[in-house]
């Protein structure tokens, strides 16, 4: 391996398993539901999530805007975290494209939302007012540091939604690691919510695609969705075919990816001018801060670090996420702390 790329998870490139799996897959049309290796992921998928049916996705954005769009109608509100995902970083689809009203509550450090803070988000019943019509959570939470959300609080939530009679959908693009963090199962996790949104382009090393699961009147709809947001694909049994190898063979050693996170930010820590906001990465996501005394700010440790051949993303001027992954061994992480080390030497 001659690259190490931290930037994030989504770099992994596929497998050799995986390639040989796509030059194989058996083809069909999926837009006439002929393409039995799409049939075959999308089945596995909602079997292993705990839910009736599954549709697969060209990305994790398309999978959530399809969820979105298919709860919600133009005015409705979805109530979600001010640091989630779907607010942040999918280009406000949900308003551009569907005319949904975003209610953001804040994310706790934890990456959940206090109960109190959604019910209050709950509208009454006024012409003043949206409608509610849907919670969103993410599992695991990625800007609040790649944390799992337990299937506990998730239940919580489901009990609020269905009091009110809102729906739950939850952003699961990285549910897996979720899982493998809380020792517990994907379904146990996604049991609470309608609908779950899976990628397998992230940690699991597919190339491309993710998974909406839900019941089978959900997806019927949502099926239509896809096709209005030009997502039907024809022989997608290409790409399908290395998500089923990524759901089959990738998710038990994603164990792997958070011990050597746990190793990534024990090392950093020892180094002067850094801080790592985790006492112990919950999952595959070290997030660092830059001290005030150190050396060198976050985007001057990338410029540094991109002349090593180690290619980082920084957030701001002090603060920087590092994603481990399947691509990133033992060595790699040995290679980053050095180079870590000698940029941030003071001279
Ligand atoms: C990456 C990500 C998405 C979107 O997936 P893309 O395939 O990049 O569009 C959605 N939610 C979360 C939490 C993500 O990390």
């Amino acid at each position: 391996m001659d690259w190490i790329d931290l930037r994030s998870d989504t770099v992994t490139l596929p497998t050799p398993e995986m390639r040989k799996a796509m030059a194989n897959a058996e083809l069909g049309d999926d837009v006439f539901g002929e393409d039995p290796t799409v049939n075959r992921l999308e089945a596995q998928m909602a079997e292993r999530l705990g839910k009736m049916a599954g549709l697969f996705i060209p990305s994790g954005t398309m999978g959530n805007l399809t969820a979105l769009l298919t709860h919600c109608g133009r005015g409705d509100e979805v109530i979600l975290g001010a640091l989630s995902h779907s607010f942040l970083y999918e280009a406000g689809g949900m308003a551009a494209l569907g005319g949904i009203h975003p209610f953001t509550v804040p994310n706790q450090s934890d990456g959940t939302l206090l109960l109190d803070d959604i019910e209050s988000a709950i509208r009454a019943d006024n012409p003043h007012y949206p409608i509610s019509r849907l919670i969103c959570l993410e599992n695991t939470h990625n800007r609040c540091g790649g944390v799992p959300i337990t299937a506990e609080y998730t239940r919580e939530v489901g009990d609020l939604a269905r009091q009110y009679s809102l729906k739950l959908h939850l952003d699961g693009a990285r549910i897996f690691n979720a899982a493998i963090a809380l020792d517990v199962s994907a379904a146990e996790l996604a049991a609470p919510a309608d609908t779950i949104m899976v990628c397998l382009s992230k940690a699991l090393c597919a190339p491309v695609g993710s998974v909406l699961c839900g019941d089978e009147d959900f997806i019927q709809r949502a099926r239509r969705v896809r096709k209005q947001l030009g997502g039907g694909m024809r022989q997608a049994g290409v790409i399908a075919a290395a998500g089923i190898v990524a759901l089959e063979n990738m998710v038990d050693r994603l164990a792997e990816d958070h011990k050597r996170a746990r190793l990534l930010a024990k090392r950093l820590r020892e180094i002067p001018g850094l801080s790592v906001e985790w006492e112990e990465p919950p999952t595959n996501m070290v997030y660092l801060q830059f001290n005030q005394d150190s050396p060198i700010s976050a985007p001057e440790l990338v410029k540094k670090c991109a002349e090593k051949g180690i290619k980082l993303s920084a957030i701001g001027s002090r603060r920087m996420r590092l994603v481990v992954h399947y691509w990133i061994d033992d060595q790699a992480i040995d290679t980053v702390v050095k180079a870590f080390e000698q940029s941030l030497k003071s001279d």
